[in-house]
């Protein structure tokens, strides 16, 4: 049985580059880079090198690279830690941000911030026409997800970066999803702080970036691991092989993502082809239900809700184990949700029917795929379905 992994938003497999450099530089420049001698020296350069050759890809400065321990933490920082240092109002998020988003604001509410939700339609985008009421005074503060995680949809953020800009609120966007699928070009970008992490882009796991606008890492300097090191805004030892790593991973992608008006244009390329190929594949099948946007979506991500002939709701995690033992890996919604029972927040904000709501299947492809998979997939899903589909009647 040939094990085929489709889960490449819950995380990818590192690139065999990736594995090889982090081996290289834990071996041979494991020195602490705040140290002064000669290893610590090399260990900086190494660290430095690698921030610039990243701010270089995402047409940055260096300055505005920071490295985090991931994603969840970039969010945490960029709008817990800036929310402790601005005179307190609204804060806005979409209504279908990953769960780290919405335990931040969670917190945030607590301590007395007013936190409003932006809703979305049911491709999961947000609604434009409630721009001024959403902008309007007392916002301070705007997370907005560029890619969902689950259902793939795309939100216009340079649209509501430049609102932002204009009514002067700081804009937050997390692009986990977004970079694995082409480089972002920062500088044609109107957002003030960006989250992405290494590990969805076949890089290391535990590293991850976030990108601020010049001035804003002073609003970072009271955050609760901000030490003593000069010039950073989190303390502790870099880790400058797992960020050598991240630099590799984005070496390897080479196209980037286009910004035209309210639309994110990804590249065409292998992966987005096969995507397509498994969509038209699966499309017809009469126990799966197409969800998320048709065209302006992540192009690495499928999503669908499952069901009998007859629309009897089958669970998402049931065709998920099943598939697993059929050597397919696929995902019953968001990583860190689908852990968890019950509906799916992601498919109660898109108004996905109640009885559907435990149903999503998520599917997510990754360069290591083949043509030869994606055929072998389409058949396996299919008879998974009918086996399920025979046993509920
Ligand atoms: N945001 C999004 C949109 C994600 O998909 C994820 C990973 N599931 C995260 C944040 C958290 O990333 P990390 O694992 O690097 O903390």
């Amino acid at each position: 049985m040939k094990n085929i992994y489709l889960d490449a938003s819950a995380t990818t497999p590192p690139h065999k580059d990736v594995v090889k450099k982090i081996r290289d530089i834990q071996l041979e420049c494991w020195a602490n880079p705040s140290s002064i001698h000669h290893f610590g020296v090399i260990a900086r350069e190494i660290l430095e090198r690698s921030r610039l050759s990243i701010a270089n890809k995402l047409r940055a400065e260096s300055d505005q690279v920071f490295f985090t321990s991931g994603a969840t933490e970039s969010n945490y920082l960029a709008i817990k830690c800036v929310a402790n240092n601005i005179d307190k109002g609204r804060i806005i998020i979409t209504s279908v941000e990953h769960p780290s988003i919405n335990l931040i604001a969670n917190q945030l509410l607590n301590e007395g911030w007013d936190i409003k939700y932006w809703p979305v339609d049911h491709q999961g985008i947000i609604d434009l026409d409630l721009m001024d009421q959403m902008l309007s005074p007392p916002t301070k503060l705007v997370s907005m997800i560029w890619g969902q995680s689950e259902i793939g949809s795309i939100q216009p953020i340079n649209l509501i970066g430049m609102e932002c800009k204009r009514r002067n609120i700081l804009f937050h966007t997390d692009a986990t999803q977004v970079l694995p699928n082409g480089l972002i070009d920062w500088s044609n970008l109107c957002v003030d702080m960006l989250s992405a992490s290494a590990h969805k882009l076949q890089g290391p796991k535990g590293i991850g970036l976030l990108m601020l606008r010049e001035g804003i890492n002073d609003l970072l300097m009271n955050n609760p691991s901000y030490g003593f090191k000069n010039g950073s805004i989190r303390s502790g030892t870099d880790s400058v092989p797992l960020i050598a790593g991240f630099s590799t991973a984005i070496d390897l992608l080479n196209e980037y993502i286009e910004i035209k008006g309210n639309q994110t244009l990804f590249p065409e390329n292998n992966v987005s082809k096969m995507t397509l190929q498994l969509k038209t594949n699966l499309f017809n099948n009469n126990n799966l239900t197409f969800i998320g946007p048709h065209r302006e979506r992540l192009p690495n991500n499928l999503s669908f809700l499952c069901h009998t002939e007859s629309m009897i709701p089958i669970k998402g995690r049931q065709i998920v184990r099943l598939l697993s033992k059929h050597g397919v890996y696929v995902s019953s919604g968001s990583a860190c949700s689908s852990s968890s029972h019950g509906p799916s927040p992601t498919l109660v904000a898109i108004n996905v029917d109640k009885a559907l709501q435990e149903s999503g299947l998520r599917i997510t492809i990754g360069p290591w795929i083949s043509n030869d998979d994606i055929n072998s997939v389409s058949n396996i899903i299919y008879e998974s379905l009918q086996s399920l589909e025979h046993k509920k009647q």
